[in-house]
């Protein structure tokens, strides 16, 4: 069996779902278990409207609504041919419940509101998705995430029980491909990513580009082959295409190297997605749904090749905090579990950090509520110094490098090296 997550750029018009039709049928002689993101930006547009939604405002949330709304029924009606009444209409009673909740006043939790307004993106998605498919003789059938990702209650960031929901898998998904096999035909199970359900039956969702987890939380509780994620690029590149002309494709890497790459801020995949897929030696391949026929990024234990082409990973709007005890003494242990348990309690990463007598100084992602209280906090016991708007080089296997067109216009501020991954936090030159 294999599982297949399509994004929401490999969905996001009738032409990318005929698409996604087109390369099922490739894989014809194998088990499917289809992971869909939300059409498009659509995720991003129901976040706005989750805010409308709780300040209020209205008009803003209705304007944007009937948006959400037209952008679906036009792909539906484009992928039927306007001759399927009856799934439209289906689909517009789906808008009308959920027009009805919007009229309801918001609940006092946010986190909980969000994902009962944001997860319809993803039900569109599989609703609009799995119709279509069974329309083009790819039976299948579509599966509630809400019944089979069971989460904890953190709304926004759920985080999956295993156990329950390798239960929920062998109960509902196993036997829906086991009859296939018995009767050795094929089985689609189509299923929203991102999306999870409490044991009390709320919807949560994963954090945001959590559909590459479900794809991995799937692979692992039904024991698949291998995990597809089609993507709009030719698999995984050295650098982001946008930020550098001449990049590279990488044929194969280790997870090791693929968890290494995401942890220094690579937008490659999402970072648990790793893990369980490491855990049961299940291969990722990261494919380009344009050009299906190509090989892709293969990511597996084999790490033979993972030295040979350095990749360069950017992260912008960086801070550069510089920490100094008031009282001139040296910076010691008990100062840095203070520094370390503030960074903790606002929830915020460290991307680098050095230490000297007198200073500790780190750099991290700016937020705009969380840096000025984190900031606050820790004026009260040290002197501080914070520069803004820095940018983060991070070069794996830097000594196959050649990390001059990168610098050249730039000061570096703050280097750091390990024997395969060098960090320089860098400024415009004046
Ligand atoms: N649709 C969600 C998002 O855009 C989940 C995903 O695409 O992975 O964040
Ligand atoms: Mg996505």
């Amino acid at each position: 069996m294999y599982v297949f997550k399509f994004g929401g750029a490999s969905v996001k018009s009738a032409n990318e779902v005929r698409n996604v039709a087109n390369i099922i049928k490739m894989y014809s002689d194998t088990n499917l278990m289809i992971v869909v993101s939300a059409m498009g930006k659509i995720t991003n547009a129901l976040e706005q409207l989750t805010e409308y939604y709780f300040t209020g405002d209205k008009e803003s949330a209705e304007k944007l609504f009937v948006e959400i709304k037209s952008y679906h029924v036009d792909i539906a009606k484009n992928l039927f041919n306007n001759n399927n009444g009856q799934f439209i209409r289906h689909l517009e009673d789906k808008f009308k419940s959920f027009e009805s909740m919007l009229e309801k006043a918001p609940g006092e939790n946010y986190n909980f509101e969000y994902d009962r307004i944001v997860s319809m993106g993803e039900e569109l998605s599989a609703m609009i998705i799995s119709h279509y498919l069974n329309e083009a003789g790819l039976n299948n059938r579509w599966f509630n995430a809400n019944d089979i990702v069971i989460t904890d209650a953190r709304y926004r960031d759920a985080q999956v029980y295993w156990d329950k929901t390798q239960v929920a898998v062998e109960e509902k998904l196993l036997p829906f491909f086991d009859n296939a096999s018995k009767n050795s035909s094929q089985a689609i199970a189509i299923i929203q990513g991102f999306v999870g359900g409490t044991t009390a039956g709320y919807t949560t969702t994963l954090g945001r580009e959590g559909s590459d987890y479900t794809a991995a939380v799937l692979a692992y509780t039904l024991n698949a082959r291998e995990v597809v994620i089609w993507k709009d690029v030719p698999g995984l590149l050295n650098a982001d295409p946008k930020l550098v002309k001449q990049n590279i494709l990488l044929p194969n890497i280790s997870y090791r190297e693929a968890i290494e790459l995401a942890y220094y801020g690579a937008k490659v995949i999402h970072p648990k997605t790793l893990k369980p897929l490491l855990n049961k030696n299940i291969s990722l391949r990261v494919k380009s749904f344009y050009e299906p026929g190509n090989e892709g990024t293969l990511i597996n234990y084999n790490e033979k090749y993972d030295g040979e082409t350095p990749s360069y990973i950017f992260k912008f709007n960086q801070v550069m905090l510089s920490i100094y005890p008031k009282d001139f003494s040296f910076i010691a242990e008990d100062n840095l579990s203070h520094i370390f348990s503030e960074f903790a309690r606002h929830n915020l990463r460290i991307n680098m950090m050095q230490n000297s007598a007198i200073s500790f100084t780190v750099c991290f992602d700016y937020d705009r509520t969380k840096t000025p209280a984190l900031v606050d906090g820790l004026k009260k016991l040290f002197n501080i110094e914070c520069i803004y708007d820095k940018e983060l080089l991070t070069i794996r296997h830097y000594k196959k490098a050649d990390i001059n067109p990168f610098i050249e216009d730039r000061i570096v501020i703050l280097e750091q090296k390990t024997s395969d991954t060098l960090q320089l936090l860098v400024k415009k030159q004046e």
